[in-house]
Formats: structure tokens, sequence, C-alpha cells
């Protein structure tokens, strides 16, 4: 008799993506894909014809393990100009395959088994698996709905829940603004909140701040850095990603305080050696670049954003309305279904148009039944086109 061999218990621990299996379900119905968050739009043509130009000049060896040069300088420089933070490019930042690698990186980096890391729940599906991966035990703080009604509102957390949350085992926070999947910008007072509990526990705040130019109306986005003594205990992680919309070019990065980068630089080397070589000599450019691109890029995703909440709340749903990023988080009580699973499932299979169910960014099921988000990083006539499919779904509100 022969044993099977068996996977970690560490992989056992959590499920596949429940984003990219509602991508996969998508493609069999040929619903309209407003689940994963990716463009379906080009990415801008000077950014491309960059790349394109660091391939034929044969940037094409590795680069340099914690990233190219000119890329860590342009990171810096942009963080200057921007923020007005000082960066030492050369000991500081460290380039990774997408802002996903960067998070798992720093975990790996900071975190030994049993310490814990606080969460806001829901949270960006990755942030669960990561501390798994990493040995951390999270800890989650709810965010808040604000009332479906109130325009002027955004998701919220209770102060003393969060005090609540942090110990002398609490390695880190995890704060992701603008957030997905709920669309919020922590405020400066929040943020500072956050930063005192970091400063008396003595952990780090990890901010994931890719969506950091998708912002609507006044809404401003503060770096957790730039707060009172927090530039030495904050690693900020952002990525070409969403900005520059070429998810699939996969170049993020970790800027950590410089007692703490090289540990983070540790694991990214034998994590994936490094990022795609032509790909950072192209995201170096964009970022030099970049500044009169930025301003249009929030225009649109206004729009798209008003398009979207105009076609949903017309099908009958609640819609919260998102202060930045590029989802929408909707109430569907109105439709009757058991839960959101049973309704994201109706929606592909019969309506054609694939959604996020709430529970994927959480980790109690049952906090989420009624909730379901979409992303609007698409194109006018694929919105346009799930508009009509979900104006079907008015018939069966109650
Ligand atoms: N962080 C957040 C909050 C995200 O929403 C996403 C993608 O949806 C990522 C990270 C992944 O970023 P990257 O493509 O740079 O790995």
């Amino acid at each position: 008799m022969t044993t099977r061999p068996r996977t970690s218990l560490k992989t056992q621990h959590f499920t596949e993506s429940v984003i990219r299996e509602m991508t996969r379900l998508a493609m069999q119905h040929g619903a309209v894909n407003l689940s994963q968050g990716f463009p379906d739009f080009a990415a801008p043509e000077w950014i491309k014809e960059a790349a394109c130009d660091a391939i034929r000049g044969d940037v094409n060896q590795y680069a340099v393990t914690w990233g190219a040069k000119p890329l860590r300088d342009a990171i810096a420089a942009d963080l200057q100009a921007r923020h007005g933070l000082t960066i030492d490019p050369d000991r500081q930042v460290t380039v990774c395959c997408g802002a996903t690698e960067a998070m798992i990186a720093t975990l790996m980096a900071i975190v030994d088994p049993g310490d814990e890391v606080v969460v806001f729940e829901p949270f960006y599906e990755n942030y669960g698996p990561d501390a798994i991966l990493s040995g951390a035990t999270p800890r989650f703080v709810r965010l808040r709905p604000p009332a479906v009604s109130d325009a002027g509102g955004d998701w919220s957390f209770d102060p003393n829940e969060l005090a609540a949350a942090f110990c002398n085992r609490t390695r880190a926070i995890i704060i992701n603004t603008p957030n997905n999947p709920t669309g919020k910008v922590f405020t400066r007072d929040e943020l500072a909140a956050i930063a005192r509990l970091c400063h008396h526990w003595g952990a780090i705040a990890i901010t994931d701040e890719i969506y950091e130019h998708i912002l609507f109306e006044d809404a401003t986005h503060v770096p957790m850095a730039t707060l009172d003594g927090m530039a030495d205990r904050t690693v900020t992680i952002n990525s070409t990603s969403k900005t520059f919309s070429v998810t699939g070019w996969r170049i993020g990065w970790a800027v950590a305080p410089a007692d703490i980068a090289p540990a983070v630089r540790k694991v990214h080397d034998f994590l994936t050696v490094g990022a795609a070589a032509p790909l950072q000599a192209a995201a170096a450019q964009a970022l030099r670049t970049g500044a009169p691109y930025y301003p249009d890029l929030r225009s649109q995703y206004q729009a798209r954003r008003d398009r979207l909440i105009a076609l949903l709340e017309r099908a009958g749903f609640r819609c919260f309305l998102p202060r930045g990023a590029y989802y929408v988080m909707t109430d569907v009580s109105p439709f009757g279904f058991p839960d959101d699973v049973a309704f994201v499932r109706h929606l592909v299979t019969e309506i054609g148009v694939a959604a996020v169910p709430g529970s994927s960014f959480f980790r109690d099921s049952a906090a989420a039944r009624q909730l379901v988000r979409f992303c609007f990083c698409k194109k006018d006539e694929t919105l346009a086109e799930a508009g009509r499919r979900l104006a079907r779904m008015a018939e069966l509100v109650r």
C-alpha cells in the first residue's frame, strides 16, 4: 500500500479565490464581467511605447533584485514631489511582482508565528491567505457602512473596537486606502487614531495605496507615512496595476523604513528574484511623466462610477457611494435572495453579469449575506451592456 502525498496545512486553510472563480463562470456563461478588477480598455499608448522601447533597447536581463535603479529613483522622486516624503531609493525601495508580492514579502519579513496583524473587514481577499502564509493571526476590525441614503457618509470603524484589537502580540496593521471593496477613503483623523495605536504597541502600519489616484469629488488621499512619526514605522505599498491600467505587468513596490527594508528585500529575492526588467524601465518612465495624466484618470473613473451607480439603482440595487477605488458595494436585499452567493449565481447564469459575493471580503459570511460588489473599470459599452442586462433584475424587486 502506498501513501498519497498531502498538501501543506497552510494551503488547506484557505480556499481558491472566489473572484477568479467568478471570472471563469463569466467566461463560461458569456457574462459581462464586473467581478475581477481589471480594465477591459487599452493601457495608455505612451506607456506601451515605453515598454516596447525598453525591450528593443535590450533591457532584457535580470534587473537588480530589489529593483532597477531608474525605477527606484522614480518612486522616491514621485513620493517627494507629491507627498513631501524623503525616501532613500538605494535603501528603502523594493520593487516586487505587483503589490501582491510586496504585501506577502512585507508580512513574511516582519511576522513570526503567533504574532497578530490587525485587518479591517471587509478586506481585499488576499489579506486573509497572506496572514496564514506568513504565520500571522489576523485580528479583524469591522468597517460599518453608512446608511444607503447617506450620500455624505463613508464606511467607518469604532475606535474602541480598533483599540481592543491591539495587544503586545500585534506586529502590524494593514490599511488599504482608497479601499477595496468599500470605496472608503481613510481620513487624516482616522489614520491619526491608528498611528497612535501603532506608537503605543510598537506596531508597523502596512498601507496598500494602489488606488491613490482614483478618488472622487473632493476626496483626498493621505499617505500614512506622512503622519507625524509614522515614516519610520510605515511600509507603503503601491503598484502600476491600477494607476496605469496594466494589471498584467506585475510591477509593484514596497517602501519601508531603512531598518525594515533589508528583511523585505531578502524575502523578495528568494521569492521571485525580481520583476520584469523592461516593464520596470517603462514603469520608471510612467512615474516620471505621469503627472498630467492623473487628473484625466480620476475624472474618467468618476464618470464610470456615476454611470454604473445609475444603472444599478435603476435595476433596484442599493449602492454605497464609493469615495475612491473602482468598486461599488451594493445591498441586494430588495431582491429577496437567501444570500449573496445564490444572488451572484443567478446574476451570472440567468442575467449574464458577473459580480463578487460580499462574503468573499469577510471572515464570517453571515456578515455579508446581502452584499455584492461590482467593479467599474470597464469601457462605456461594457457598462451599457451590463445595464441592459441588469434592467431585467428590476422585475424581482419586492
Ligand atoms: N491590493 C488591492 C487592494 C487590490 O485591489 C489589488 C487588485 O485588485 C491588489 C492589491 C493587487 O495589486 P497588483 O496587481 O499590483 O498585485
